[in-house]
Formats: structure tokens, C-alpha cells, sequence
């Protein structure tokens, strides 16, 4: 294991969006009159200790060429895959050619736009020693239920050790690729990163964060993520 491993991040962003009803993917809708994907990797190629980024987009993606990191020096892209862990392994592979396998990734949704830099910087303060890895998140506050398809209440669910789980996501790239693969290869559905390092038998450490890290699903989701941005102060949301 290298002494002194580097970091870099890798974006996910190879999604249709549905649930958004829009005529483009999410993470190109505006924002504060930005795309939403320029607000979640700015955060990233400002960030004096990531070395680079890689991003998977759809092999069909016409609007990121339009994006203003388009052409970022330090701003890679690939193709993504039909769902979530494909997009982000092909990320991890083109990370693989310039990164060291001890190296840690910082897997961050592109439709999350709203990551605060403090945040990212509890992150990666608090899980250089660790074995594992981990993620941002946030204690549950309701009261949770446990549902039938037809959605009758079967039960409440303790809340006391239920988290949301957001991004990033920050593992070595050796140890997430193999988690990725294996979870592929098992044919098991993960939908972010640590579930496939949980499935090694592994336990990643939840790092506490704010709750407005929202990623962006529904139509009013923007709404909110622009009164965020406002809040964190991006006032004039000048580029
Ligand atoms: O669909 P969902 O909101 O869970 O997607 C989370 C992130 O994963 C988004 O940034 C989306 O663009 C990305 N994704 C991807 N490849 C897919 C599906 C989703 O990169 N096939």
C-alpha cells in the first residue's frame, strides 16, 4: 500500500431521471442558472486535494459537451452502464490508469448538488486510517414503517440505528472495484457503493453530514436544492 495515497473522485452521471418528467436527464436541468451536474462536480475540481475526475455519461449524452467543465483539464470521461454500479465501475477503470489500487475514490451522485464543502472535508478527515472506508449520511428522524405491497403497516421499525445513506461514497479503488465486480458477478442489486463493500463482510463508518444533501428525484427537488444553495451561500449563483 502506497504511504501516501492520492484521491480522486467519480461521477456517476449516466441516468435517464424518470421520476423527473423532463425533456433532459436531471443532472442537466438548470439550477440557480447552472446545470444541476456543474454545481456537484465544482465542489470536487476545487478541491485542492482531489487529483482528478472521472465521470460516466450516457454514450448518447449530447448535453454535457455544453457543460462548462466539458473540457476541464483535470475532468475525465467514460461510459456509463445500464444501472447505478455499471455507470461507476467503468468510472473506476478509467481511474485505474493513471490511480494506485490504495488510492481512494470519492464515488459523489451527479444529481446531488447541494454537497457543502465541509461536509467533503469531514469526509476525508475521518476515514484516512480507517480499514474500510465510508460515507456520508444522516441519522433517521421519523418514525419508520415496515410496508405490504398494498401498503398496510406491518410494523415501526426502531429508528435509533436507521441512517440515509448519501454521497460521497469514499473506498479505496482497489477494494471498491472488487466489491463492485463481485456484487455484479453474484448477480446482487446495489444501489450505492457501500452496500457492495457490505456484501465483502465489511462494515464502512457512517459519517455524520447535513440533511440538505439532497439528490435531486422529483420536479420540486430543484426548488429545494436552489433554497439550499441560497442558504450555503451561493446568493448571486454567479459561475
Ligand atoms: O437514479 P438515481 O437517482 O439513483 O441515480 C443516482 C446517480 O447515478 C445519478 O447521478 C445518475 O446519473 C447515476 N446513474 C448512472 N448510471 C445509471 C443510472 C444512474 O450513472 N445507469
Amino acid at each position: 500500500m502506497s504511504t501516501n495515497p492520492k484521491y480522486w473522485a467519480a461521477i456517476p452521471a449516466a441516468g435517464v431521471g424518470h421520476r423527473m418528467g423532463a425533456l433532459s436527464p436531471k443532472q442537466y436541468l438548470d439550477l440557480a442558472g447552472r446545470p444541476v451536474i456543474e454545481w456537484s462536480l465544482k465542489l470536487f475540481l476545487d478541491h485542492p486535494q482531489i487529483s482528478g475526475v472521472s465521470i460516466a455519461l450516457d454514450p448518447e449524452d449530447r448535453f454535457w459537451p455544453q457543460t462548462a467543465f466539458a473540457d476541464h483539464p483535470r475532468v475525465r470521461r467514460v461510459d456509463g452502464g445500464s444501472e447505478r454500479c455499471h455507470s461507476v465501475l467503468n468510472a473506476l477503470d478509467l481511474l485505474a490508469q493513471e490511480a494506485d489500487a490504495a488510492d481512494w475514490v470519492l464515488v459523489h451522485d451527479a444529481a446531488r448538488p447541494c454537497l457543502r464543502r465541509d461536509d467533503l472535508d469531514r469526509l476525508l478527515a475521518a476515514l484516512p486510517d480507517h480499514l474500510v472506508g465510508g460515507l456520508l449520511g444522516v441519522p433517521v428522524r421519523d418514525t419508520m414503517k415496515q410496508v405490504t405491497e398494498g401498503s398496510a403497516v406491518r410494523r415501526t421499525v426502531p429508528r435509533d440505528a436507521l441512517w440515509h445513506a448519501f454521497t460521497p461514497q469514499m473506498f479505496r479503488l482497489g477494494l471498491l472495484h472488487q466489491a463492485l465486480r463481485a456484487a455484479l458477478d453474484q448477480d446482487r442489486s446495489v444501489t450505492d457503493d457501500a452496500s457492495a463493500v457490505e456484501l465483502l463482510g465489511l462494515e464502512p463508518r457512517l459519517v455524520e453530514g447535513h440533511a440538505d444533501n439532497i439528490k435531486i428525484t422529483r420536479p420540486e427537488d430543484l426548488t429545494l436544492a436552489d433554497f439550499y444553495l441560497r442558504q450555503q451561500g451561493h446568493p448571486g449563483h454567479e459561475r
